[in-house]
């Protein structure tokens, strides 16, 4: 007789239970987004558990973050009904890599205590091995290097692996470089990212003793997200199951979004090659999202080509359209998508309530995240951001605002330590020590120590020429601060200019440099919003301060990679403009190679949300204190019209845009442009009093026909006696008297002042 299933069994549908229960051999779990991968996949670790197939560390469980590895070690106590004894093997690639190697690092003449390098000490060291050769650093930036070996690290190509092809690299020198590089990590028993699993794979492949110990000791394999394995990790996984087979990998090829880390869809449709007779289990049903949201995100995806094409079906409700709205600049956008979200919160968007914790917002680059952060802590919104620093914490970020504090406070030693050889000025240790020393004995701040230096030539050649030119650059960068006739905006881009900081990131070549320089714009843009560089570093003093809890309700932001495998019952999907998503670098590749894995982002954040769907983009976006207009991302004109929303904004702009933007939405939307823009209330939107106050700086590529409209209403004044406005620095208040773009305000807290119109906005509360 069957005995009755047990409780993680029932809640199963019947392919899923077919992977579960299929637990011997290589099994593919090959299905789209929300269909019960993860759920099956630790309903497996279960199962085998309770099967006695295995022990807790007899299985081998590989996820993608840390964050899903707690949560699948969570999970699979609640299921069991107990605590689980460990489950030393659940974690990501790294994790478990560090752990092996630790066991066998003399295998790779390492002692066991070695250290893992950071990004940062990775650099520091090329940039040492660099020093000793006549190679141009300008040219040939070690983050280049840096970039090409990592490459090589996730091919899982060692020094004498790399093929003949790639001899060309980093000016004919990148072979020997690597050579030199993983020479000097041996030397300083350390190893980086991509040695872990380098290591790893070289020590299965050439000891088959280890090898054969672990393949005995992980008897069951499984892996989430094998859509985004590199080859190391997929030799490493192939290695270890090669002998009883008994893999289980999830995966979604429409989901594979680290083809730029190296990841290859291609090991996903490799399985059944590579494990013959490979019990392969299609899920269709999606638990996850509603009707609407699932068609849109469908037809998203359906762009691709050669795709192995999926059906998705679910039994949910309707539900909301999946909701668009275009804003006319990205703090228009930050602002509703805040209002937006209390609104959610307190139930009154006739849906239900939703709790801060069941919503996200989801980038496409982590410099969109400022605009939030900056806008929920003045509202005092709590938030989290999953996945990596909060913007503020950015080391690029850190480096520029010490050049502001040594600009604004020149006695602020510790900006001037950090930013006296950022870039490279050829001040080496002993130079710095110098300059302490003399500022010492002097009494004074490191700045004028550091004169002084230069005038006794206690420092000399060229270094003392760079100190110099510096220390020269401080002072009238100060006396410009203190000028009201130099805008501090364009004064901080001149810093960061003039200093060789921003040139500093321009010549790296690494991944992460685009974003280090989107993240400096978005910087340069923040201070727009206040009076003065001096109030923008105590805002941002006050933000750090004010490190939030960990606990209580909170909205999660976090970038599209970081969102993978997570939901949430309603998600905001900002920016969605051509060049910011999909990305100006896929844009410009030729091929679609690029632009392919950007759709796939889209669907991956499109299917994120269960229940509400919010797609934004902005008609402008402020780079480097100039408009820059932006056309709503192709992917909106790829959403199925019968499942999206268009909202209307609080702004005339929006509305245009938001029409225009729909050109695959017929008709009737687009004939309503005209009636919208007489309806909008223009003047209380923030970006037309923007606009105002800046009328000289038109848009720098050609206005769309909405725009045009637009522009031609400038002559109507933004601001009104007796409207009630918000200011950055004294709260709100009511306008008494306007004089040109100076306004008098009776504020609620500061008493009566006068201000510059454009540090007031409507006050929307
Ligand atoms: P992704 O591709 O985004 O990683 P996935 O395929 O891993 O998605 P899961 O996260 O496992 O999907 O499941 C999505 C949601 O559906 C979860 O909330 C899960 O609890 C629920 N779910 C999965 N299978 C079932 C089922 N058979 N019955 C009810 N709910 C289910
Ligand atoms: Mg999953």
């Amino acid at each position: 007789a069957a005995r009755p299933a047990a409780p993680y069994l029932e809640g199963l549908n019947p392919a899923q239970r077919a992977a579960v229960e299929a637990l011997d051999g290589p099994v593919l779990m090959l299905a789209g987004a929300g269909t019960g991968k993860t759920k099956a996949l630790t309903a497996r670790i279960v199962h085998l558990m309770a099967m006695g197939k295995a022990r807790p560390d007899q299985i081998l469980a590989v996820t993608f973050t840390n964050k899903a590895a707690r949560e699948m070690k969570k999970r699979v106590g609640t299921m069991l009904g107990q605590q689980v004894e460990g489950m030393p093997w659940l974690g990501t690639f790294h994790s478990v890599c560090v752990k092996l190697l630790r066991r066998h690092a003399e295998l790779v003449g390492l002692k066991s205590n070695f250290t893992i390098l950071d990004t940062d000490d990775q650099l520091r060291l090329l940039k040492q091995l660099l020093a000793a050769t006549n190679i141009d650093d300008k040219r040939w930036p070690a983050r280049m290097l840096a970039g090409i070996i990592d490459g090589w690290k996730n091919r899982a190509w060692t020094p004498e692996k790399v093929p003949a092809a790639e001899a060309g690299a980093y000016n004919n020198r990148g072979m020997e470089l690597y050579a030199a590089y993983q020479a000097r990590l041996r030397d300083l028993n350390a190893v980086d990212f991509g040695d872990l699993l380098l290591h790893m794979v070289h020590i299965f492949q050439k000891h088959d003793d280890v090898l054969e110990q672990y393949r005995s000791r992980f008897r069951y394999i499984l892996v989430d997200e094998y859509q985004d394995t590199n080859v190391a990790q997929y030799l490493w996984l192939r290695l270890l199951a090669g002998g009883h087979r008994n893999i289980c990998c999830v995966g979604d090829d429409d989901q594979s979004i680290y083809g730029w880390r190296g990841a290859e869809v291609g090991n996903i449709l490799r399985f059944e090659t590579d494990f013959p007779g490979a019990t392969v289990v299609r899920l269709e049903q999606n638990y996850r999202s509603t009707p609407h949201i699932l068609a849109a995100a469908s037809g998203v995806i359906a762009g691709n080509q050669g795709r192995l094409g999926k059906t998705l079906w679910t039994q949910e409700q309707d539900g909301e359209k999946v909701r668009l709205i275009g804003h006319w600049d990205g703090e228009e956008e930050a602002r509703w998508i805040g209002e937006e979200i209390e609104a959610l919160q307190r139930g009154t968007r006739g849906m239900r309530q939703y709790s801060l914790d069941d919503m996200a917002i989801l980038v496409r680059a982590s410099h969109q995240m400022r605009a939030f952060e900056d806008r929920f802590l003045t509202i005092g919104l709590p938030y989290r951001v999953i996945g990596g620093p909060r913007f503020y914490e950015r080391l690029e970020i850190r480096d520029a605002m010490a050049y502001f504090r040594v600009v604004t406070s020149p006695a602020d030693d510790l900006a001037f330590e950090r930013i006296v050889n950022t870039p490279k000025r050829g001040l080496g240790d002993k130079a710095q020590q110098t300059i302490q020393r003399i500022a010492r004995d002097n009494g004074v701040p490191l700045v004028q120590g550091a004169q002084i230096a230069v005038g006794d030539k206690a420092i000399t050649g060229k270094a003392a020429v760079a100190l110099g030119q510096l220390v020269s650059d401080i002072a009238r960068w100060g006396r410009m601060a203190g000028d009201p006739d130099i805008s501090h905006v364009d004064l901080a881009e001149m810093i960061l200019d003039e200093s060789g900081y921003t040139a500093m990131w321009q010549a790296d070549k690494t991944p992460e440099g685009p974003g280090r320089l989107e993240n400096l714009k978005e910087l340069v843009k923040a201070l727009e919003q206040f009076e003065n560089l001096q109030g923008f570093l105590e805002h941002v003093s006050l933000i750090m301060d004010n490190e939030s809890s960990e606990d209580g309700e909170k909205v999660s932001i976090m970038t599209l990679h970081a969102a993978k495998g997570l939901e949430f019952p309603a998600v905001f999907l900002p920016g969605w403009e051509d060049g910011l998503f999909p990305s100006q670098r896929s844009m410009d590749e030729s091929g679609t190679k690029g632009l392919e894995e950007e759709r796939r982002l889209a669907y991956v954040g499109i299917t994120r949300a269960e229940e509400v769907c919010t797609i934004s983009f902005a008609g402008n976006r402020r780079v480097f204190g100039q408009w820059q207009s932006a056309l709503p991302s192709r992917f909106i004109d790829e959403l199925p019209e019968d499942h999206v929303e268009v909202l209307t904004p609080p702004g005339l702009y929006g509305g245009g845009f938001g029409a225009a933007g729909m050109g695959g939405l017929g008709g009737g939307v687009r004939s309503g442009i005209e009636d919208r823009v007489a309806e909008a209330n223009v003047y209380n939107s923030p970006g037309w009093k923007r606009l105002q106050s800046r009328s000289a700086q038109r848009p720098v590529s050609q206005p769309r026909e909405s725009r045009d409209t637009v522009i031609d209403l400038q002559a109507v004044s933004a601001h009104a006696v007796g409207e009630r406005v918000f200011h950055q620095k004294f709260g709100y208040g009511v306008i008494e008297a306007i004089e040109g773009d100076k306004l008098d305000i009776a504020f609620d807290k500061a008493g009566t002042k006068k201000v510059v119109a454009r540090f007031v906005t409507g006050a929307d509360d």
